[in-house]
């Protein structure tokens, strides 16, 4: 064989330089990689911090022409199909660009354009196939830590977060944008798996299930401030309205009871547990935390048991949506009840109302609500009328509305939970997110993210984001 022979052929493009591959890249990058090793072997001033900066610094280059070359290639290969009803599309046209900004920097694309007949759409089926959406710029990578951060902390933090750890650059607008579109991406697709939840729930259940188990569902509700109706207060100040600006946040959790444990330090634990967050009112809540505890096992459960304080709305939904379960209601929002009677007996003396409370605590814990509710009722019958009087008829009211709820012996030996603490601890992380110092929200805008939050705790990130499917980490 002639040396000739060995000779590149010559490029028919007009280019002056031939495009280096991504193995010379590499070669040059290898180089480069083994200088600075050197050049940090010899800095005193450097730790290992240091020499990782800068791997990634260097190494970003050759990720980016790797990410593009692949998007191209992905691109060209893919069949002028319509993404959505798979006919064949016309008016075919190639070389569109988009520019698009990856882990690794910005990329550009050419891709093909066509005209889907059926849809009456144009379309670009490699952007589907690369994860692209319509509008925005951001690759699925990008997406995702937009969508995560966003719902972690603060937009402004999340920016210069995302900035500091991956030199991913975006300002505080755009992350807001790009967050929020994946909130509503999320919106639809948890309305998609609530509703394949409730099918599946509806039919047999041809699973074995070795152990019978209780699920447990609690329910909770706290305020966000919202500004939606900007630039109106005044108005309607003038016509004698106030501007809603709190609104419930609807809030749920469920888990079996079976999933309840300790760690080794004895803290509890619940191993698996199913979160709701919802500003979409209490049907919202209805609908969403029926779905989630379907799909956390409750058609196959032995029995169900809601757990909750004495709001009303909460035992609607349960009558409504769990008729089938045993009510609770959350024990130290009882014991909060019989110190409303205390201080009205006693006064604000704090040792006097703990020598009366605490032996009716302990009663009403180990033997139930019926002997305590009979001493606040022998106790009313010897007061005169007056103030002290209606506080405590009114608490004996309330007591014997859920007398019923009140089991609290029957759930020790059943070793189940007597308060709501699960979906209580739920609401204060929530709350970290949610409800800072002058924060105000719009209820597009915290309905996004909560839901982008749920996907987060519910271990469902990667039906969101399927590149995360093939994952180490937790999700
Ligand atoms: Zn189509």
């Amino acid at each position: 064989m002639s040396l000739s022979c060995q000779a590149p052929k010559p490029c028919d493009c007009h280019c002056t330089e031939p495009a280096e591959s991504l193995a010379e890249k590499g070669a040059r990058l290898a180089a480069r990689l083994e200088q600075s090793v050197r050049d940090f072997l010899v800095a005193t001033d450097q730790n290992l911090g240091n020499i990782e900066l800068e791997l990634e610094r260097q190494s970003q280059g050759l990720c980016r022409a790797a990410a593009e070359q692949a998007a191209q290639k992905k691109a060209d290969a893919t069949p002028p199909l319509c993404p959505v009803c798979r006919q064949a599309l016309s008016r075919l046209s190639a070389g569109h660009e988009r520019t698009v900004k990856t882990r690794f920097g910005d990329v550009t694309i050419r891709r093909t354009r066509g005209y889907c007949k059926r849809c009456q759409k144009w379309r670009v089926p490699a952007d589907t196939v690369l994860g692209l959406e319509d509008t925005g710029s951001s690759s699925p990578r990008v997406q995702e830590m937009a969508a995560l951060l966003a719902s972690k902390m603060p937009v402004e933090e999340a920016s210069q977060v995302l900035e500091h750890l991956t030199g991913v650059r975006m300002p505080r607008p755009t992350l807001h944008r790009e967050a929020q579109r994946q909130g509503q991406r999320a919106r639809q697709l948890r309305r998609k798996l609530d509703e394949q939840a409730k099918a599946a729930g509806a039919g047999p259940h041809p699973e074995l299930v070795l152990e019978p188990y209780q699920m447990i569902v609690q329910m909770d509700a706290w305020n966000i401030r919202e500004r939606d109706g900007w630039g109106q207060t005044k108005r309607l100040r003038q016509q004698g309205q106030e501007p809603p600006r709190w609104h419930w946040v609807y809030t749920g959790t469920c888990f079996r009871l079976d999933h309840r444990g300790q760690t080794e330090g004895g803290r509890p634990v619940i191993s698996e547990r199913g979160f709701v967050a919802t500003r979409e009112g209490i049907d919202g809540l209805r609908e969403q935390l029926h779905a989630e505890a379907l799909r956390r096992g409750l058609g196959q459960a032995a029995g169900a048991l809601v757990i909750a304080d004495g709001a009303v709305w909460i035992w609607r939904l349960a009558d409504d949506r769990f008729p089938q379960a045993r009510q609770r209601l959350d024990y130290y929002h009882a014991v909060q009840h019989l110190a409303a009677v205390g201080r009205a007996l006693l006064g604000e003396d704090g040792q006097k109302l703990e020598q009366w409370l605490g032996p009716l605590r302990r009663q009403l814990k180990k033997e139930g609500s019926v002997k305590v509710i009979a001493h606040l009722e022998e106790l009313l019958s010897c007061l005169p009328v007056g103030p002290a009087a209606q506080t405590v008829a009114k608490e004996v009211n309330y007591l014997h509305e859920h007398a019923q709820r009140m089991d609290y012996r029957q759930a020790r030996k059943r070793g189940e939970p007597i308060g709501s603490g699960a979906v209580q601890s739920t609401c204060r992380q929530t709350q970290c997110r949610f409800k800072r110092p002058g924060q105000y929200w719009s209820s597009q805008g915290d309905e996004a993210l909560l839901c982008l939050d749920m996907f987060w705790r519910n271990n469902r990130w990667s039906l969101l984001f399927p590149h995360r499917s093939t994952d180490w980490s937790r999700n």
